[in-house]
């Protein structure tokens, strides 16, 4: 029997939202995580934005507070029974979106808070009496010092995107929460990646926990054509104008290095006609929010972004990514071109690349294992650029990259490795989450502490992400690419 929301166990009034939302079939995350999170197990999920994994774990966990609602006390005496955190502002108001979407037939109450915006309307809400709390680390304990908010009764605590949090150093904050919270709850820990300062985290928060990973939604990255074009940086705003007008691009992610960078280029995109907007962390959360709704909406054909701001935006199916400058982590660009080529449609990412980001540009090549097509299809316009060294021949419509590797060999992921240059554990391993759909039960895979569970990992499920090269050899599978003609402009 195929696997519905119905068999997983959900109630009629979830049903109903689901039916509503239009989603016909549960994810691989949400079939895997739903039934577990019901149970009350802890979860120790793999899973990244675009899995589907917020419905994956909202859905079970309204349910479970809606079975247990107290209909006998006030409102206003509500404590809050659940809280997820999040890294970023974008993900705690998408996720508390999606806490109001699924849960509109039910009598729970929700509220996001984060920082960046003033403190009064959230003590306002608060004190009305919440049972969901979606909010991000630094902005909660705000609340915690003033004490507009108690999590003495908390029941369930979902940590979502843990890598994420942990890159941007909200490990002591996270652990400050930890010991507010009363130690008989449910633990949902979802993360993307599992560096060794994840494993600790999880180990010391969850209990037995079911584990479950599953590819990403993007796997099929091989979609994504990677193309880069030789530019130098004053040229770089026309080509991407010409790229943007010949192209008919209506929908462009387009990634800088600085927010100055960022709202120069939206400008300037602006002046010469190409509807163009930024998001930053310069910006305030209406400004951002207003940014993301503007994009979505088609009012705006260009998002620029910086990296930062770009994590955790939920934005499907998105044709183009242009670096208008390469990151300077190569990790980074994995992440960025990530954002196309979803949901099994096909993606372009662009890469202009000026003669000093050349280095950057080998480190990426040096990470995906293969060196990126150049285009010379943009040449006349680069003008001045000078070549970069070792271009390939050019290469033929649609030939698929040549694996060296055997495909036997386990899948490499270099998107998914340990960040440790970004506050990471520096010590930590290199291992990742496999791209492999698996749900396991923790029987056999926990061991007793000192009468704490702990998660053990599994080696079997970890890959090493590709060491740096010094000629470029195995292409990793996620992310092959189909390589367009150069005449495409
Ligand atoms: P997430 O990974 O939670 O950020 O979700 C990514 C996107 O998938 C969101 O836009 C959701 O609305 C959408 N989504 C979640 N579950 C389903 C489903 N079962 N069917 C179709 N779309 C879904």
């Amino acid at each position: 029997m195929s696997c519905t929301f119905e068999t997983l166990g959900l109630a009629p009034s979830l049903l109903r939202a689901i039916t509503e939302q239009g989603y016909t079939q549960p994810t691989p995350i949400q079939e895997r995580a739903i039934g577990p999170i019901l149970a009350g197990h802890d979860v120790l999920a793999g899973a990244q934005t675009g899995t589907g994994k917020t419905a994956g774990f909202t859905l079970p966990m309204l349910q479970r507070l809606a079975g247990k609602a107290d209909t006998r006390t006030s409102p206003a005496r509500h404590p809050v029974r659940a809280l997820v955190l999040t890294p970023t502002r974008e993900l705690a108001a998408q996720v508390e979106q999606s806490v109001r979407t699924y849960g509109r037939h039910l009598p729970i109450r929700s509220c996001v808070i984060y920082g960046g915006v003033g403190m009064n309307p959230q003590i306002e809400t608060l004190r009305k009496g919440v049972d969901i709390l979606v909010a991000t680390p630094g902005r909660l304990l705000d609340h915690v010092h003033q004490r507009t908010v108690d999590l003495g009764k908390v029941e369930i605590l979902v940590l979502d995107e843990a890598d994420r949090m942990l890159d941007m150093g909200f490990i002591r904050d996270i652990r400050k929460i930890l010991a507010l919270l009363p130690c008989a709850r449910q633990n949902l820990l979802f993360s993307a990646t599992f560096s060794e300062e994840i494993r600790r985290l999880a180990s010391g928060v969850l209990r037995a926990p079911v584990e479950i990973e599953v590819a990403r939604r993007n796997a099929d990255a091989e979609l994504v054509s990677q193309r880069v074009h030789q530019v130098p940086q004053e040229r770089k705003r026309d080509v991407l104008a010409q790229l943007v007008r010949s192209g008919g691009w209506n929908q462009v992610l387009v990634f800088t290095r600085t927010k100055h960078g960022a709202n120069r280029l939206a400008e300037q995109l602006t002046r010469d006609g190409i509807g163009a907007t930024a998001i930053h962390g310069n910006k305030s959360q209406p400004q951002r929010l207003k940014a993301l709704a503007d994009f979505k909406q088609g009012s705006v054909r260009i998002l620029v972004a910086t990296d930062i701001a770009a994590r955790g935006l939920d934005i499907d199916a998105l044709p183009q990514v242009v670096n208008f400058e390469l990151p300077h982590v190569p990790e980074d660009y994995v992440h960025r071109i990530g954002r196309t080529g979803r949901a099994g449609r096909s993606g372009e990412a662009i890469s202009l690349v000026a003669p000093d980001e050349r280095p950057q540009l080998a480190a990426i090549e040096r990470l995906l294992g293969r060196r990126i097509p150049q285009d010379s299809g943009i040449a006349p316009l680069a003008c001045a650029a000078t070549p970069i060294p070792a271009r390939q021949p050019a290469p033929a419509r649609q030939r698929p990259a040549t694996p060296l590797r055997p495909a036997s060999q386990p899948r490499e992921v270099p998107g998914q490795q340990s960040p440790a240059r970004r506050g990471g554990d520096r010590r930590g391993s290199r291992h990742a989450a496999a791209p492999v759909d698996a749900t396991r039960t923790p029987r056999g895979r926990t061991h007793e502490g000192h009468g704490e569970p702990r998660f053990t990992p599994r080696p079997a499920v970890a890959v090493r992400v590709a060491r740096p090269q010094r000629k470029p050899a195995a292409v990793p599978a996620l992310l092959r690419t189909a390589i367009p003609s150069i005449n495409e402009l």
